[in-house]
């Protein structure tokens, strides 16, 4: 029996890339300056409404940049999220800078009402400043975690009563928007203070590698992108006015970035798409259940979730995904907690929670905009054969 495999998420290249990249290697454009840079920019830029795009070399170096820029110094605190990839939270490292981990709610995003609390309960407000245990609180890390909203309008709030400079982690969420209340058509990445995109293998556009910054204050902008190129103050001569970095985006990954922001669009049409098949297919079913996206927004449905019902199936999430592989489908389980991993086991957690509950639930199904409506049907029907078989 000849068995397809369908992967969990890989990328796209039904579009100009190859003729894009082709004419970039002809006109010899092939490293950090080119016309496809700044396009990409001007393209991004208009897609989500921004004043102003930085395209950089990774969704890390877009946080990192925007850290740099906030004025995160050493030994400022950053409050970040314990489940997202480990990329959201090693900037603030590079800064020497301290994490401290707060919840999720169930969106999987930060919890809003923790934050509230770490903020009034354990903290001090002083000189128009946050401090925790005398550290000056200084950013808070969002991540739209798997496309799906962060509850902004809450957290802002906080953000603005606390004079916290917020970078909104967009890298899974290029895309996504309010469609209702007081933020209603504003874009993830555009609401706090810096946003950064990933245009990483597996996120809904690739460049290959490579990433880019925002800001609500478009002239920071033009700065990020002076530091993204060893802050150049005189091409000619090689004066250096401050430290910079070897972050810019190079033309060739541009090129193929600028043919998929061309399919942006309808790429986010079939994520949707297939998320509203997915739904109707689980709906019902009691061993696991498809999760939503926040009421009030229009998500790129980048990941499907399902959670996975923890009273009726013990197995562990390996043995799930283990058995899904032998039936040709991939699949993930949700992050290990950073806050347990050995790089963080020494810095400050506030009440998590949620985020450990989850962690032991998450199962990610396939979510490629190549997907067929009959894969997609298979999937469902694989999933819930091995759900029933485990179950108890
Ligand atoms: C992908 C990702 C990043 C990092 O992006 P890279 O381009 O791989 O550096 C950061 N945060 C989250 C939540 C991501 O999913």
């Amino acid at each position: 029996m000849g068995k397809k495999y369908i992967p969990l998420s890989v990328p796209n290249f039904e579009g100009n890339e190859r003729k894009y990249v082709d004419d970039a290697v002809d006109q010899g454009w092939v490293s950090t300056g080119g016309a496809y840079i700044t396009q990409l920019e001007k393209q991004i830029a208009e897609f989500i409404n921004a004043e102003d795009v930085a395209a950089c070399q990774s969704g890390t170096s877009a946080i990192h940049l925007s850290l740099v820029e906030a004025g995160v110094k050493p030994g400022d605190i950053v409050l970040v999220p314990p489940l997202t990839f480990i990329a959201a939270v090693n900037p603030v490292r590079y800064q020497f800078a301290a994490p401290v981990f707060i919840d999720c709610d169930d969106s999987f995003c930060m919890d809003p009402d923790k934050l509230k609390e770490f903020c009034e309960q354990q903290c001090e407000y002083k000189d128009g400043g946050l401090y925790y245990n005398q550290k000056h609180v200084k950013a808070i890390i969002v991540v739209h975690v798997f496309g799906n909203m962060a509850d902004m309008v809450s957290i802002m709030d906080i953000a603005q009563k606390y004079n916290i400079t917020v970078i909104e982690d967009a890298t899974e969420a290029l895309g996504t928007k309010y469609i209702e209340g007081p933020l209603a058509g504003k874009y993830a990445g555009t609401i706090g203070d810096f946003g950064a995109f990933s245009f990483n293998g597996n996120k809904i556009i690739t460049t290959g590698g490579g990433g880019a910054v925002t800001s609500r204050h478009s002239k920071l902008v033009s700065h990020i992108r002076y530091l993204s190129t060893q802050a150049k103050d005189d091409v000619h001569y090689y004066i250096h006015n401050e430290v910079g970095y070897n972050y810019r985006m190079t033309n060739v990954q541009a090129a193929i970035g600028v043919a998929q922001m061309e399919m942006l669009g309808e790429y986010i049409n079939r994520k949707q798409n297939n998320y509203e098949q997915y739904k109707k297919l689980f709906d019902g079913f009691d061993l696991a259940k498809l999760v939503g996206f926040r009421d009030g927004t229009s998500s790129n449905k980048w990941f499907y979730s399902l959670e996975i019902n923890r009273d009726k199936i013990k197995a562990s999430m390996r043995d799930i995904i283990r058995l899904l592989d032998e039936r040709g489908i991939q699949t993930r389980a949700i992050w290990g907690l950073i806050n347990e991993q050995i790089p963080y086991l020494n810095d400050i957690s506030y009440k998590i929670e949620k985020a450990a509950y989850y962690a032991e639930r998450i199962l990610n199904i396939p979510s490629s905009t190549q997907i067929t409506t009959d894969e997609v049907e298979y999937v469902a029907s694989q999933v819930k054969e091995v759900l029933e078989g485990l179950a108890n």
